[in-house]
C-alpha cells in the first residue's frame, strides 16, 4: 500500500495552462494560499521585463493579488531553489522564461518540492506557446482552464490578438510601435489569424 506520508514528500510539477482570462493566475493564487495556511514555505515568482529583481503582485484580472518576485533571469529561480529554503515554488506567466526554468522545475521537484507553475499553453496564432508544452510533458498533474469566448459565450481555448481593433495577421511582430492593441479569449470556431 501507498505510504502516504512518504507519498506527500515526493515532489512534483503541477502545471496550469489556458488562454488569457482563464483564470490561472486566480488558480495559482488559490493553490499558494491553500500551501500558506498549511503552513508551508512558498517561494512566488514571475517574469519582469524592465525590474530586474524586486517585490511585485501577481494580479488576476478579477483583482486578487499575490506578493511574488519579479525576476529578469531564470539565475535567479535558480539561486533560490538551490538554497532549498521552501516547499512550494510557484511561478506565474511561465511561457515568458526561457529554456533554463525547465531546469528549475525538474531540480526543484527531485528535491522533493511542490512546484506549481501557470502560463499560456498557446501564441496569438494558435501555436503552442515556448516553453509550456514541454513543461506540460514533464510535469504529474496539468490543468488546462477555459476562459469565455468573447463573441459566442462557449468556452474559449485561444487568444485573439487585436491590432487597431482587427485580428492580428500571422507575421504581425509582437511588438508593434504605434498600434493599438488588444487581447480576448476565444473559442476555435471564432479565433482568428490573418495570413
Ligand atoms: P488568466 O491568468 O488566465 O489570464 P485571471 O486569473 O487573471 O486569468 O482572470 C480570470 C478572471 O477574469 C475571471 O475570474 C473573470 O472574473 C475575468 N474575466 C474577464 N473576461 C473573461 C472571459 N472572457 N472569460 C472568463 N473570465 C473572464
Ligand atoms: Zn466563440
Amino acid at each position: 500500500m501507498v505510504d502516504i506520508v512518504e507519498y506527500a514528500k515526493r515532489g512534483s510539477i503541477e502545471v496550469i495552462v489556458g488562454p488569457m482570462y482563464a483564470g490561472k493566475s486566480e488558480e495559482l493564487i488559490r493553490r499558494v494560499n491553500r500551501a500558506k495556511i498549511a503552513d508551508l514555505k512558498v517561494l512566488v515568482f514571475k517574469p519582469s521585463i524592465d525590474n530586474r529583481y524586486c517585490t511585485n503582485n501577481i494580479t488576476s484580472h478579477n483583482g486578487k493579488k499575490m506578493e511574488c518576485l519579479a525576476v529578469e533571469e531564470v539565475d535567479k529561480i535558480m539561486e533560490a531553489v538551490n538554497e532549498g529554503d521552501f516547499e512550494v515554488l510557484a511561478i506565474d506567466e511561465v511561457q515568458f522564461f526561457g529554456e533554463g526554468i525547465i531546469e528549475v522545475c525538474e531540480r526543484a521537484a527531485d528535491m522533493g518540492k511542490r512546484v506549481i507553475v501557470s502560463g499560456l499553453d498557446m501564441d496569438f496564432r494558435g501555436e503552442p506557446f515556448n516553453i509550456t508544452p514541454h513543461l506540460m510533458a514533464i510535469a504529474e498533474y496539468v490543468t488546462k482552464l477555459t476562459a469565455i469566448c468573447k463573441v459566442c459565450k462557449l468556452p474559449a481555448t485561444r487568444t485573439q490578438r487585436l491590432v487597431n481593433a482587427k485580428p492580428a495577421r500571422y507575421s504581425d511582430p509582437i511588438i508593434m510601435v504605434g498600434a493599438k492593441e488588444s487581447y480576448e479569449a476565444r473559442c476555435r470556431e471564432c479565433h482568428q489569424v490573418v495570413r
